[in-house]
């Protein structure tokens, strides 16, 4: 019989899927261990080569921790509200529930065509009326908290999709979706209050085992700065500026102070600036531009001085001017900078355009060995090249000079705060025998700032979560009753946004005039809906949920169940969903409702795969690659080991087809290994096999646990080759499928059951399944390498020493010499006439 994987693929797939054997068990008495895959987006689309390969893994990894004995979890579902559906619908008019459907149809199917050991009786999908029931619930939960909130926003607006973007969604300034040039637009929104959760979303990466990348990215979007909140005085009026610097070192040096168009110090200042149309004007045009052309290191920097207003630098009581200029932004910090251009290259900049003195205080440690006496004030215009903006000795600094910059920070600031102001006196001789106090209301303070900012969580869409909100005219925003959720989505007519900043959904108004929950009075729902980004927040709880199509949130499974022990995706959504997700949980914890703070405990992402020609498969390119005929035409098996072996699991890498027909001819070779093995061989013979396999075991072991699955195959390759050319039993065919399962699993079932004898499906079952059977444990006596010194001569001189496997064989000591660095340059340009090897002492190359 030769090797047809269309006949037993579909077989197995079937049985498996009827016997239930990839199906977890709530509160089994073995160990959990819940493996998840991020939940795809069913598009029509269907699956791509490149979405299976983080499925097959964990799908590997699943087999492997079933057959150590873990009550493993594996399940599946759909995160489905989003854009794509909906813009389906405004083409074709057909509803997105029907697209849904159908979309997960199919990729469903292909799911199983793979052979993917789901738990398909869990499978969720977040545009399931009862799963965003829950959803709507944990939003009541957050405004309830406190963590939901409505604001009117100038906000991220995609022209295009006519929605309002989080900032997670804009990327390089387009939109995270279509692509289109991002634009602003105040509208009223709702807000999740994530910047309240900043500082534990950072302390608790460090629980983690994720990839570094992923956390940095995620330390950087949060973006914690300490240093100094330091108060300026104005001149002659009762105000003050407060300033937020993580270098207060640099203090001596600042010279302006510069304010944000928005900053609302200026409409207090309005009597006193003498140039007020000029600074109106300014800030009008820059309320048009986008906070990325503000901010662009490109862009020249703009500004304008306020005429006829100063400052007072607390440190050394010189006037300062104060400019306003777009360059900074009132939501970062104070929304005022104080300027030390000799310092900081954005300031040098803009005081080299604007002719404003610069005070060099900070000498680099590299050019100034020891510490410089107190250097006498110097002013300049221009003298400078460039900004140094590292560490140094402090110069021009008062009592400070001499200081190390990483020192004076921490002493400039406890002086400033300990000091009312103003500091005139800072060079009196007394200072240093002040006792320190702590007086609050000094001129400066510790201050932390993050750059993460609040999650603007309302989309003016349809095809999303109705947010659970009535807006009443007595009482206000009102929130939903829980006995009256989940409110669904109605059915609408027209899905076309409308561009106005309203949902579709505004515009049904037998939906939206509805009676407050409170008052009983003519209220009007919330038309916004939430963010695709919702329903993926707990799906993770969901799977364990589901009951009779209801979720009831049952502790005792949450407890049994989270956190996921390892969890595989793309790494596209490291300030997304694995942001949203981390907060979400904190939240929920916060309130009781789990006892775990962080979903995710492993992470791993795996590499994009691209097209033959290493650009991104998509639908607009036509390169897009769909697994379906091949799996038709070399198996499904052949499939999983040719995207697990294309290389290194979180690397990118091109597709490249003919890839598969050499796993399909490997498969063959293991096909047609049986039937030809030996009922008796030698002792010797079964040794040399025996060690080999436990060798096998070891590393796939290993390997499967380090996410190296292309080497893991390269060893099952190696071993089936050895025993092409050998005699051996049965036993060791056995051992070879057995550990060869977790990846192609149809094959090995099929072989397995052949001496099983139970290849018929009514006395198949669970316990006879190779998937069943425990992982194999290696010998470590047998695979015990002894090792040994071999000199490495050359014309008969000693040039090096290796440490080898006693067992080397004559071709690869010889391998391994000549690509040794200290040989090469004995044998450059020369032949090797000779070899002479002694096994298990030396390899001498005679060259001439
Ligand atoms: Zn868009
Ligand atoms: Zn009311």
């Amino acid at each position: 019989m030769t090797y047809n994987p269309r006949k037993i693929e579909r077989k197995w797939q079937r049985i498996w899927e009827k016997i239930g054997i990839f199906e977890a068990k709530d509160f089994s008495k073995k160990q959990k261990f819940y493996v998840l895959d991020m939940f795809p987006y069913p598009s029509a689309e269907g699956l791509h080569v490149g979405h299976p390969r983080g499925y097959i893994a964990t799908d590997i990894y699943a087999h492997l921790m079933r057959r150590r004995d873990f009550n493993v979890l594996h399940p599946m579902g759909w995160d489905a509200f989003g854009l794509p559906t909906e813009n389906y619908a405004i083409k074709t008019g057909i509803h997105p529930e029907i697209t849904t459907k159908k979309n997960v149809k199919r990729m469903k199917e292909q799911m199983r065509m793979i052979g993917l050991g789901y738990d398909w009786l869990r499978e969720i999908n977040t545009t399931d009326p009862e799963y965003y029931k829950l959803t709507q619930k944990i939003f009541l939960l957050l405004y309830k908290m406190g963590l939901a909130y409505e604001a009117v926003l100038p906000i991220n607006w995609c022209p295009s999709c006519k929605t309002g973007l989080a900032n997670e969604e804009v990327i390089d300034g387009k939109c995270e979706r279509c692509g289109a040039e991002v634009g602003k637009k105040d509208l009223r929104q709702w807000v999740l209050k994530i910047t309240a959760y900043a500082e534990r979303l950072l302390k608790d990466l460090d629980l983690l085992d994720w990839p570094e990348k992923i956390k940095e990215m995620q330390r950087n979007w949060i973006g914690k700065s300490e240093g100094w909140e330091i108060k300026f005085e104005i001149k002659n009026l009762k105000l003050e500026i407060p300033v937020f610097t993580t270098r207060a070192d640099t203090l001596f040096g600042c010279t302006y102070l510069v304010l944000a168009p928005e900053h609302p110090i200026i409409q207090k200042l309005k009597s006193n600036i003498q140039n007020l149309k000029s600074i109106e004007e300014y800030i009008e045009k820059s309320k048009k531009k986008l906070e990325r052309e503000r901010i662009s290191e490109a862009k020249e920097k703009t500004g304008i001085e306020l005429k006829g207003i100063k400052a007072i630098n607390p440190a050394n009581n010189r006037e300062i001017p104060i400019f306003v200029a777009d360059y900074v932004l009132i939501h970062y910090g104070t929304g005022a900078v104080m300027a030390v251009p000799c310092h900081d290259q954005r300031d040098f900049d803009f005081a080299r355009k604007s002719n404003l003195p610069m005070i060099e205080v900070i000498k680099p440690y590299f050019e100034e060995k020891k510490l410089p006496k107190e250097a006498p004030l110097i002013v300049s215009n221009g003298r400078f090249e460039k900004a140094y903006e590292g560490e140094g000795f402090l110069i021009n600094s008062g009592r400070f000079t001499g200081m190390k910059s990483e020192e004076a920070r921490e002493a400039i600031g406890q002086f400033l705060a300990k000091k009312n102001l103003p500091p005139t006196t800072f060079r009196e001789k007394d200072l240093g025998k002040q006792t320190p106090q702590e007086v609050v209301g000094g001129s400066a303070k510790k201050a932390v700032y993050f750059k993460l900012r609040d999650w603007i969580f309302s989309r003016q869409r349809y095809w999303g979560e109705p947010i659970p909100i009535v807006h009443c005219e007595k009482c206000g925003i009102v929130p939903l009753l829980e006995k009256d959720l989940p409110l669904k989505l109605p059915r609408v007519k027209k899905y076309q946004p409308t561009g106005t900043g309203e949902s579709p959904l505004a515009a049904i108004e037998k939906w939206v005039n509805t009676k407050c929950p409170k008052c009983g009075g003519p209220a009007k729902r919330e038309t916004n809906t939430m963010p695709q980004w919702a329903g993926s927040c707990w799906y993770f709880i969901a799977y364990l949920l589901k009951k009779d199509k209801k979720y009831f949130w049952d502790k005792e499974k949450i407890k049994y169940w989270l956190p996921v022990e390892l969890y595989v995706g793309g790494a596209e959504h490291a300030v997304l969903h694995l942001l949203y997700a981390r907060f979400w949980t904190e939240v929920l914890y916060d309130a009781g409702w789990i006892k775990f703070k962080e979903p995710f405990l492993k992470l791993r992402n795996q590499g994009l795969i691209l097209a033959s020609d290493g650009q991104k498969m998509s639908k607009s390119r036509g390169n897009v690659i769909n697994p379906d005929p091949l799996i038709e035409k070399y198996g499904a098996d052949a499939f999983r080991l040719y995207e697990m072996f294309m290389g290194p699991f979180d690397e990118p890498i091109n597709w490249n087809t003919k890839g598969l027909i050499g796993m399909k001819r490997f498969l063959e070779k293991v096909w047609n290994l049986f039937g030809k093995e030996k009922s008796i061989i030698s002792v010797e013979e079964d040794r040399e096999i025996e060690k080999l396999i436990h060798k096998t075991i070891k590393k796939i072991t290993e390997d499967i646990e380090n996410f190296r699955f292309n080497t893991a195959i390269s060893a099952l390759m190696i071993l089936v080759n050895e025993l092409q050319g050998k005699n051996y039993g049965i036993w060791h065919l056995k051992s070879l499928i057995s550990i060869l399962a977790p990846f192609a699993p149809h094959i090995c079932e099929e072989l397995w059951s052949s001496f099983a004898k139970a290849s018929k499906d009514k006395q198949f079952n669970i316990k006879t399944s190779i998937h069943s059977r425990p992982w194999p444990k290696y010998d470590p006596k047998l695979i015990k390498e002894e090792i040994i010194t071999l000199v490495i001569q050359v014309n008969g001189k000693v040039r090096d020493k290796i440490e080898v496997e006693a067992d080397i064989s004559e071709e690869k000591a010889r391998e391994l010499a000549i690509s040794r660095e200290k040989i090469k340059k004995w044998i450059k340009g020369k032949k090797i006439k000779k070899v002479i090897f002694v096994p298990g002492k030396l390899i001498n190359l005679v060259v001439i």
